[in-house]
């Protein structure tokens, strides 16, 4: 179902004591201030996901693991199941980070995998796609996102497809301070749609959700999210003050 989210990814920052303070900050904000035209989800670190679990408990904003393993159970050392997050009562969880691509070596297959663990356990992916700087300078930018998509959703059903959330995060703009343009952005999520509707269907096409990332913050957000496909964000380093995400959260 389509819908307007902001989704703050920690990576692996914070202490408990910092978490802590974080999540409680922006429940307490959201208490006072209700936010009806967005969705919020908060990613932690797996070790604080308890703690934002009972946080949301009380408050209006969801939580998501940044990971999972691309396997069920058994002898996979330091590996975090999708059953074992469910339990945590975990909803979302963010798959195929251009930073676990990279480090990690989660390959298109690994993440289509992991996709499969998280819908079996009614888990909803924030599946993210995006070329680097040398795609995006070769020209070739939508073939690779069309590929990682392709490779990553092909096979899922119409009703899985409504459970996954689309995160475009060309890949030079994380971290860098570097947002992509609106426009930019706009092109992209509008051809994201145009290989959905290819793949799937004018239904799923229309009705997913596709976030922006990639270097967004408060004084862009809103440019961002006004244009036409793109509903919302995928939030990294901007997510780790509270003022700050919470001017993103109300900037629709
Ligand atoms: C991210 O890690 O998903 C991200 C978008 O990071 P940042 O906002 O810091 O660029």
């Amino acid at each position: 179902m389509r819908r307007n989210i902001v989704a703050g990814n920690w990576k692996m920052n914070n202490s408990f004591d910092e978490a802590e303070e974080l999540v409680t900050d922006i429940a307490e904000y959201l208490e006072k201030n209700p936010v009806d035209d967005a969705e919020i989800i908060i990613c932690p670190p797996f070790i604080y996901l308890e703690m934002t679990t009972d946080v949301s408990a009380e408050s209006q904003f969801a939580v998501g693991a940044q990971n999972l393993c691309a396997y069920d159970k058994g002898a996979y050392t330091g590996e975090i199941s999708a059953a074992m997050l469910a339990g945590l009562d975990v909803e979302y969880c963010i798959i195929g980070h251009s930073e676990r691509r990279k480090y990690f070596g989660d390959t298109d297959e690994i993440i289509a995998a992991k996709i499969q663990q998280a819908l079996k356990e009614n888990i909803s992916p924030i599946f993210c796609c995006g070329e680097s700087l040398a795609e995006r300078e070769a020209g070739n930018y939508k073939e690779v996102v069309q590929t990682q998509i392709e490779e990553a959703l092909a096979n899922l059903s119409a009703d899985e497809m409504d459970n996954v959330i689309i995160a475009y995060e060309p890949v030079w703009a994380i971290g860098t301070g570097l947002n992509a343009t609106p426009a930019q952005a706009q092109e992209m999520h509008a051809y994201i749609r145009e290989i959905l509707l290819e793949n799937f269907s004018i239904a799923i096409a229309n009705n997913t959700t596709i976030l922006y990332g990639g270097s967004c913050n408060a004084g862009n957000a809103k440019e961002i999210f006004a244009q036409p496909d793109v509903d919302g964000g995928l939030i990294g380093g901007a997510s780790l003050k509270a003022n700050e995400f919470i001017q993103i959260i109300t900037a629709f």
